[in-house]
């Protein structure tokens, strides 16, 4: 077996050792898309079942949203109680640590401060610490002015809740060990893979694939006993594939800019605002790197395209304008465009409130595994997210 395929690898190995794509025929699971979620999914599930295939559209797994993204282990605390956003983020802050850990992906425990800039913030802290609490957020605390300053010097602020279970990562290494493990285990991933088209047939479902891109371009299928649907921004259309309807994805960009050289010393670890009262995002906020630059962001915008990462970006006077509010020492001219990602948002715009993660069997289809709207904390909740759908997988092939 070549577990983890690229097209051209694949046509070439195929032509020296006659190995056909053909191979493909057949899965027991085939999971529609590499990012953090879909990565998680085939290394959970290629320790229970053989034939595992991953297909992901682009040239490597995490390329989309999973890399675009502030890299944060969440603790799980704005999330409303028994939500599946709340529980397994929790639970993937735990797996997350554990898994970076085992495999050497680089990450740090840093802690984070959720800071109020004024009185009438603080009193939020509260109702925050409480949510988190009955969320099963361990060791929370409130700390004064005084507080914030030791710890982060040049943060202004009167009051912060301290959370000391969030953390850091580097999302591209986690994306690349959990493939790497899904592949040591035996699952076959394959990229330039793009599914267009699914049918049922009897017990299976039949996917047709796009292979490769150009000129190169190959139509192949492959027939499996359950598809998983991971798709992140295009599960909607994933799920259509198969005549569900039931979501709509609204794309909402989310834009960063970064503190470059010394000044990056102006944050030491994670200081955030309070989240905006319609969790659109969590606001603009500050996350020191593992490669030692300041993130800025990243803000939220709703967006015609789902591929629009750079057209009309904000500029960094627009960037200043909100950071100085919690880092006054903070120029204009220390900051630098850098990348954004798209969040798939399940709310459409001017309609409020927080959208659960959709995890679900397909009513019509329940051979089908749905994950859609898996915006953040999608990174931290990928371990957890992946037991769930391996107990539906179980359902599923019983
Ligand atoms: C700005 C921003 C900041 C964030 N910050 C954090 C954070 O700090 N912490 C956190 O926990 N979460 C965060 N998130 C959320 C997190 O990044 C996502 O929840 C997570 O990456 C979703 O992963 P995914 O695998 O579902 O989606 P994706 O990474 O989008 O992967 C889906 C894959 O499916 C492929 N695909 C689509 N259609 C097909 C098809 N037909 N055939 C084959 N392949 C297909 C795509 O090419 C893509 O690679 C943030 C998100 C954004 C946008």
């Amino acid at each position: 077996m070549y577990p983890l395929l690229s097209f051209p690898l694949l046509i070439l190995i195929s032509r020296l050792l006659s190995y056909s794509l053909y191979a493909m025929d057949q899965a027991n699971i085939l999971i529609i898309g590499g990012g953090v979620v879909g990565c998680a999914i085939a290394r959970e599930l290629s320790t229970r079942w053989d034939d595992v295939f991953l297909v992901e559209a682009l040239p490597k797994p995490g390329m989309a949203t999973s890399t675009r993204n502030s890299g944060v282990i969440h603790s799980g605390l704005y999330y409303p109680k028994n939500s599946l956003k709340a529980r397994h983020c929790l639970e993937g802050n735990r797996l997350t640590y554990e898994f970076c850990a085992a495999h050497n992906v680089p990450h740090r425990r840093t802690g984070k401060l959720l800071v109020a800039a004024n009185p009438h913030e603080a009193a939020e802290l509260e109702n925050l610490q409480r949510r988190g609490e009955a969320n099963g957020v361990a060791g929370m605390r409130i700390i004064d002015a005084a507080g914030i300053r030791a710890r982060e010097p040049h943060v202004a602020g009167v009051a912060a809740l301290e959370v000391p279970s969030t953390g850091i990562l580097s999302a591209e290494e986690l994306v690349k060990a959990y493939a790497r493990v899904a592949a040591e285990q035996g699952a076959n991933i394959v990229t330039h893979a793009q599914v267009t088209a699914l049918e049922p047939r009897g017990e299976n479902i039949r996917a047709e694939l796009r292979i490769g891109e150009g000129e190169e371009t190959q139509r192949e299928s492959i027939e499996a006993r359950c598809v998983i649907n991971a798709a992140g921004l295009h599960s909607d259309e994933v799920a259509a594939l198969l005549g569900n309807h039931s979501w709509k994805i609204y794309p909402v960009r989310g834009e960063y800019c970064e503190i470059r050289g010394p000044r990056a010393a102006l944050i030491n670890a994670l200081v955030y605002p309070l989240p905006h009262a319609e969790m659109l995002t969590l606001g603009t906020h500050f996350t020191k790197t593992l490669w030692g630059t300041t993130l800025v962001g990243p803000t939220a915008r709703y967006i015609a395209s789902k591929d629009d990462y750079e057209h009309d970006r904000y500029t960094p006077a627009q960037f200043h304008a909100s950071a100085k509010k919690l880092l006054p020492e903070i120029e204009e001219t220390d900051l630098h465009l850098a990348y954004s990602g798209i969040r798939p948002k399940l709310v459409p715009p001017n309609e409020h409130g927080p959208a659960d993660f959709v995890i679900a069997r397909d009513p019509q289809v329940p051979r089908a595994i749905h994950l859609v709207g898996i915006d953040s904390p999608g990174l931290t909740s990928a371990p957890s997210i992946a037991r769930h759908v391996a107990d539906f997988a179980a359902e599923a092939l019983a």
